[in-house]
């Protein structure tokens, strides 16, 4: 294991901000792991590992190891008639991932096109798009479990995903991520009943999608509506869309009729952020070099040098104002360091 000192975090996330680390290490197989854990642990640092940084926020120097996942590699573990098993390196780029199974004409991925990040990321807040969640295609994940100090196979039934969550959400930093195994359909059934997506696909005359109609599709929407991280720092949605009760939602909605909400049960709601967000007057909303993006006011946006304490108040007052207004409280999808 190589570690180099002092390094400053700006290439590695999103948001490419200043902030540094003491210590940055790169993994490249699965020793390099226990031996970063091993390393923290005897010189009593903490550590963390990351992806690609699209979703993470750091908001002061990070006092310890940082760990940038790039275990490689796509292998085949079964293969049926109608389906088929990849184990994925962690440190794959996701959407090289995606577009591979697409071109070889394996289905089940296809409407999380172009979502940054690593695979091995994939899972920790159950990665989701256009009526799409990565849990529907995950068979299991291989870890190493820092509590326990071992390696662990979790079937998709243990790894507790929700809506944008899992059990790797819920307990940061316990279990690292090394290789996600993937259940993929040779005929699949292709998900084009989001508004958007049908939109795109009759707007070209499409009437029996293939995989790729459908990838290119998710492709051109989400590439109109999200900025492009090299040209302006950002995470993508900075925050979930909040669960209510019934009954608040009922008070909501005759105050604001057009709020725009959806039943998820017989007694909850889910709201869109975006929506609250821009009725509380933020879409657009420029402070020094962080703002409310103009076309999504779910993504907060970094226009030049900022720090991430910066953009961390910024989506404070946001959070402060949506509770003024609607008594909602807005939690962050970003992960704050
Ligand atoms: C423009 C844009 C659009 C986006 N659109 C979407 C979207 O549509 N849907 C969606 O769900 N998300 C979206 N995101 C968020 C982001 O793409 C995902 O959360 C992605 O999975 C993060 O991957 P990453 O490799 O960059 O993770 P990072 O940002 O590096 O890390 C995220 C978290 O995971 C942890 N982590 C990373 N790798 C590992 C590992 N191997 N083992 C253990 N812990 C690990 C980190 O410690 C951190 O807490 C978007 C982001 C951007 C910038």
């Amino acid at each position: 294991m190589t570690t180099e000192q002092n390094i400053s975090l700006k290439p590695f996330h999103f948001f490419a901000s200043e902030e540094k680390c003491n210590f940055f290490t790169r993994i490249q197989n699965t020793s390099q792991v226990h031996e970063s854990i091993k390393w923290c642990n005897e010189n009593k640092y903490p550590i963390l590992f990351i992806g690609s940084g699209s979703n993470v926020l750091f908001t002061q120097n990070f006092v310890g190891l940082i760990a940038k996942m790039e275990i490689m590699g796509i292998k085949k573990l079964n293969e049926t008639a109608s389906s088929l098993i990849l184990e994925v390196g962690a440190g794959e780029n996701w959407h090289h991932f995606v577009s591979y199974c697409v071109q070889k004409g394996w289905g089940g991925l296809e409407n999380l096109s172009l979502i940054p990040g690593t695979v091995g990321a994939s899972p920790i807040q159950n990665i989701g798009a256009y009526g799409v969640e990565v849990q529907e295609c995950i068979q299991s994940i291989n870890a190493y479990d820092t509590l326990n100090n071992t390696w662990i196979t979790l079937p998709n039934k243990d790894c507790a995903f929700g809506y944008r969550t899992s059990l790797f959400k819920q307990v940061p930093n316990r279990y690292i991520i090394t290789h996600v195994e993937f259940i993929l359909h040779k005929q699949p059934k292709l998900r084009t009943d989001y508004g958007a997506i049908r939109d795109v696909l009759h707007d070209k005359g499409i009437k029996n999608p293939s995989l790729e109609n459908v990838a290119a599709a998710v492709v051109e929407i989400r590439t109109n509506k999200l900025p492009d991280p090299k040209k302006l720092g950002n995470a993508g949605s900075f925050f979930k869309n909040p669960i209510i009760s019934k009954d608040q939602f009922e008070v909501l909605d005759k105050n604001f009729p057009t709020m725009v909400a959806y039943p998820i049960s017989n007694f909850e709601y889910k709201i869109a952020a975006g929506w609250l967000i821009e009725a509380a007057g933020w879409k657009g909303i420029r402070k020094g070099n962080v703002g409310c993006y103009e076309k999504q006011a779910l993504v907060i946006v970094s226009y030049g040098i900022v720090s991430g304490k910066e953009i961390f108040d910024f989506s404070e007052e946001i959070i402060h104002s949506v509770y003024e207004k609607f008594k909602v409280t807005l939690e962050r999808e970003v992960n704050v360091y």
